[in-house]
């Protein structure tokens, strides 16, 4: 790893996926660490941006802190917390009823939106209804959220991703839960926030301070990375080290702008 190639001088600020670029399910991928590392003395500014609702933004600054990369929390954006910053500056705040995790709550609570209890949420309803993925997801949260939803609350999902991969093999994601919902509310997401939606994007833009011509997004999924991207009107690159492969690519309608099969391919 000597000189970024030339072809990646001009993005000042780089968008950066975490599963399947940064690391694969528990398995960190050494030759993107050192690349991240690199592209910082460079002066690059990052954004490493991710679907999952479940951890907080400080779950995921220990994470890559203990990966020895100098992290700070502003530099990392998951679905939950675009969530907060959208509700917020769209609407001010307001009553929330979540089906989510941990990470989620904190996230919306951290931008002053009120989260209220099941309880609450059946009595009164609420403004906001916010699903993201949720190892607890029960009967009794699909009734309080069609509830509420049909009552009128605004029906928001963090993302709508089907599954995501595990050590386990595939497993259920938050968009399970948005289809569960959504059944029994008879209403699709008003909005959905996760890639590949602009939404994210847009305020991972105005979280970076940059113009969306001196942006990359780097990622590992052609129809959440590369298609928000896309439709962010962001350039996108591609890299093979998680689901994606280069057959895939071939067959595909939306095509990134760069391909590489490793971060380390960044450099001369
Ligand atoms: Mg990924």
């Amino acid at each position: 790893m000597k000189e970024l190639k030339r072809e990646f001088e001009p993005y000042s600020g780089l968008i950066l996926d975490l599963d399947g670029v940064i690391w694969v399910g528990e398995r960190p991928i050494a030759e993107a660490l050192e690349a991240v590392k690199k592209l910082r003395t460079l002066g690059k500014k990052m954004l490493f941006v991710t679907n999952n609702s479940t951890r907080s933004r400080r779950d995921y600054e220990k994470r890559l802190r203990d990966l020895g990369l100098e992290v700070d929390i502003n530099e990392i954006m998951n679905s939950g917390y675009a969530t907060a910053l959208l509700l917020k500056e769209r609407y001010g705040g307001g009553r929330t009823y979540v089906v989510g995790e941990k990470g989620l709550v904190e996230e919306l609570e951290g931008q002053g939106l009120q989260v209220i209890s099941r309880e609450e949420c059946w009595d009164n309803g609420a403004d906001f209804v916010v699903v993201g993925m949720d190892r607890g997801f029960n009967y009794w949260k699909i009734a309080t959220a069609m509830r509420a939803i049909r009552q009128g609350a605004l029906f928001i999902a963090t993302n709508a991703d089907k599954t995501f991969p595990s050590e386990k093999g595939l497993l259920p994601g938050a968009g399970t839960m948005v289809a569960a919902i959504s059944t029994a509310s008879g209403k699709k997401p008003d909005i959905i926030v996760g890639k590949p939606n602009a939404h994210i994007f847009e305020i991972a833009l105005k979280k970076m301070n940059l113009r969306r011509e001196e942006v990359l997004v780097i990622g590992d999924r052609i129809d959440t990375d590369i298609e928000g991207a896309y439709k962010a009107g962001i350039k996108s690159l591609l890299i093979l080290t998680g689901v994606t492969s280069r057959e895939e690519v071939e067959k595909s309608e939306i095509k990134p702008n760069f391909i590489l099969n490793s971060m380390k391919e960044l450099f001369l």
